[in-house]
């Protein structure tokens, strides 16, 4: 396995194509204009200088990184020869069955079809492909070449020999993959999203306020950040997705999302990317203040 197609140049798209590219593979990152790869393309070489920066790497690695990657917006061109497909495409069950029936004709027959998706069910996205047991969920998280997770997801159909290389590649990688079985929210989000969850109603019962919840969270169980927090950089309106995935998958009132966040979303309150969220990010991303709502 040496050609890997990214589909998404992304927040998560150019984090995977760097990582595969870091680790000397060759790299086609695809998406549906120019600007969006030129985005993809200048985040990759401003995290190679973070990494340079920090000693993490040296000046022939960055440039090593970048020769191994190639950008299109010409999907079939870019999937012609690949012999691994990530899709990191926008999280939308419609766009993603269309881009898996398209990568389905375009790649050869032999070549595995990874999707990043965070909920959508990896046995769905298989169906609508000639090859479903070489469909496989890649759960990459959040920043790429920090984390050390993949969450390795096998569909119904998916086989052992697929799972096999996929765990195989991610640990070439430097990534621990971990395999799980094709359910709503998979591990990761079935547990994170129902905490998520929790704390927002928590704070629309009034128990306690945004700050309070974080720092009891955060400093009593040990955790990098408080679920609030997380929840404006995961951003307000995909966790209401996801959470929306959980409901409706296993149709218990237990994963209803809190009416809080349904009306934050509806408001256009997404968290850090529209500015704000539990907290206020007009000063920055690292804000700790608390949004005027819940102050
Ligand atoms: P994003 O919005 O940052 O990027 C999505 C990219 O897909 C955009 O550049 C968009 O132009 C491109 N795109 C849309 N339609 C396309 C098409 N037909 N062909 C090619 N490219 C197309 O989204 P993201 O945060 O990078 O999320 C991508 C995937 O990763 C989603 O499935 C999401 O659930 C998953 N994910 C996200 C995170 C996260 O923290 N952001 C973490 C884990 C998994």
């Amino acid at each position: 396995m040496q050609k890997i197609a990214v589909i998404g140049a992304g927040t998560m798209g150019n984090g995977i194509a760097h990582v595969f590219a870091q680790n000397d593979f060759e790299v086609n990152l695809v998406d549906i204009s120019d600007e969006a790869l030129d985005r993809g393309l200048q985040t990759i070489t401003k995290n190679l200088d973070r990494m340079i920066k920090k000693g993490a790497i040296d000046e022939a690695k960055k440039e090593a990184t970048l020769k191994n990657l190639s950008a299109s917006t010409d999907m079939a061109l870019a999937l012609e020869d690949a012999d691994l497909v990530v899709e990191a495409a926008t999280e939308n069950v419609d766009l993603k069955l269309k881009i898996f029936a398209n990568m389905d004709s375009y790649a050869k027959p032999e070549a595995i079809l990874a999707s990043n998706t965070s909920s959508i069910s990896l046995t769905q996205i298989a169906a609508v492909t000639s090859r479903p047991d070489k469909v496989i969920g890649m759960h990459f998280m959040n920043p790429v070449p920090v984390m050390k997770l993949v969450e390795v997801i096998r569909g119904y159909a998916t086989s052992d020999e697929t799972t096999k290389t996929i765990m195989e590649l991610s640990e070439k990688l430097g990534k621990v993959p971990t395999e799980c079985n094709d359910y709503p929210g998979f591990v990761s989000n079935r547990i994170l999203m129902p905490m998520i969850n929790e704390a927002i109603i928590t704070l629309f019962e009034g128990v306690a306020g945004v700050k309070e919840i974080d720092t009891i969270m955060k400093l009593g169980m040990a955790h990098p950040m408080g679920p609030l927090k997380l929840a404006d950089f995961i951003g307000l309106d995909v966790c209401l997705s996801i959470l929306n995935v959980l409901y409706e998958g296993f149709g218990n009132p237990k994963y209803a999302p809190c009416p809080l966040l349904v009306n934050m979303v509806r408001a256009g309150k997404l968290g850090a990317k529209s500015g704000e969220g539990f907290y206020d990010y007009s000063e920055g991303p690292k804000s700790e203040t608390v949004s005027p709502q819940f102050s």
